[in-house]
């Protein structure tokens, strides 16, 4: 079915959420793999799309995003992380965080140019690179911690590099880059001249005390770094697809380039709406309720996969548990949709350099789920 697609892009086939789901489905599965929330967006944001769809907001916003967001999202820098950002010259709203991370490689990248991703990662980046006509080189890293292997990346970026992608914290491993492995990208980068995307879309998802550390926060990297984030996961609406690019004016421009001929401007009244709530969290404790919430349910999968054949990794940010099979984690995950009805990824999705390496066996599952699904899941593990 796909003898029209560019070869190049022919060996991703159909995405792994996609297949997983649909599996889960047929099976009548609970769904942990696919990362989608079963339960609603917190009022005010749907009270204030409401709002903006009877004010009036039916046409574009302009290009770079509602003044209201973009506002709202340069305060939110600030506040939550002491950055200053000029809502005029540095914040680009996007069709969701997936948009903001492809303008950008659309933005940086000649044919040929070298993109450097630390496996496993989102299906997404390999994906983008190679249809921006980037060449993907891949830095490993393995269960239980992921730490990123300094001589390793050291190895892997070179003069040909023109961007570095990370996600902190980490789908699928939900790991975070520590201090130390921001500084050695941000030197790195500086050395070879190369770009940094950061993906930090699960920035408030952090648990046990961990905090969240910007990318762009770290000197090394302030003025070469794009901060990619969104309201998918803070807001529990991944549907609405708005997200944002934050970098400095002159990376800001590259992508709004891009990003005027790929969407021109995500809808206009959910941009509003997400504007009123980012201002709306930052003044109460949305953020706190947020984590609390999400860490019971860490804590009610954690539970309900101990005891099984399963080696567990305990996330310390993002809303997915990895964990590892002694096998084959493609047959284990079909296995567990045919007899226990619970969908889960095949970790080994997440390399794209040799999948018989460090992801064979992982198995992720994913908690933005209602706690009831969690124990309901809990229960279909252990009796079957
Ligand atoms: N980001 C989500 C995950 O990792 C799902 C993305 C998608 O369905 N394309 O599960």
């Amino acid at each position: 079915m796909t003898e029209l697609l560019r070869p190049s892009l022919r060996g991703f086939g159909t995405s792994i959420f996609s297949t997983v789901t649909e599996q889960a489905n047929a099976a009548g599965a609970i769904n942990l793999a696919q990362g989608f929330p079963d339960f609603e967006p917190p009022d005010a944001l749907v009270n204030a799309a409401s709002e903006a769809l009877h004010a009036g907001l039916h046409q574009y916003a302009p290009s770079i995003g509602d003044p209201v967001l973009r506002e709202a999202i340069a305060g939110h820098q600030k506040a939550a992380y002491g950055l200053d950002v000029d809502p005029v010259t540095d914040v680009t709203v996007t069709a969701g965080a997936s948009e903001a991370i492809t303008a950008t490689l659309l933005a940086l990248l000649e044919p040929g140019d070298e993109v450097v991703l630390v496996e496993p990662c989102y299906d997404l980046y390999p994906y983008a690179v190679v249809a921006a006509g980037g060449v993907p080189v891949y830095v490993p890293t393995s269960f239980p911690d992921f730490a990123l292997d300094l001589d390793r990346l050291a190895a892997a970026v070179t003069d040909r590099t023109r961007v570095i992608i990370v996600n902190t914290p980490t789908n699928p491993t939900g790991q975070l880059l520590s201090a130390a492995e921001i500084r050695a990208l941000g030197e790195l980068a500086d050395r070879h001249d190369a770009y940094l995307i950061s993906d930090e879309v699960y920035e408030h998802l952090t648990y046990d005390g961990t905090p969240h550390l910007p990318v762009a926060a770290d000197e090394a990297c302030r003025d070469r770094t794009v901060t990619v984030s969104s309201v998918s996961k803070t807001f529990s609406a991944t549907g609405w697809r708005i997200g944002w690019a934050v970098a400095p004016p002159a990376l800001s421009a590259a992508v709004r380039s891009v990003h005027q001929f790929v969407t021109f401007t995500a809808p206009t009244p959910l941009q509003r709406a997400a504007g009123v709530m980012i201002d709306q969290a930052g003044t109460g404790d949305y953020y706190a309720t947020l984590t609390a919430e999400y860490t019971e349910r860490r804590d009610i999968l954690l539970a309900a996969l101990d005891g099984l054949d399963l080696e567990i990794g305990r996330p310390a940010g993002t809303y997915f548990v990895m964990t590892r099979y002694d096998g084959d984690d493609v047959g284990y995950v079909r296995d567990l949709i045919a007899t226990r009805r619970v969908a889960a990824i095949p970790g080994s999705a997440f390399y794209y350099d040799g999948r018989t390496g460090p992801g064979r066996g992982l198995v992720r599952f994913a908690f933005c789920k209602r706690a009831e699904t969690l124990r309901a899941a809990g229960e279909r593990l252990r009796h079957s």
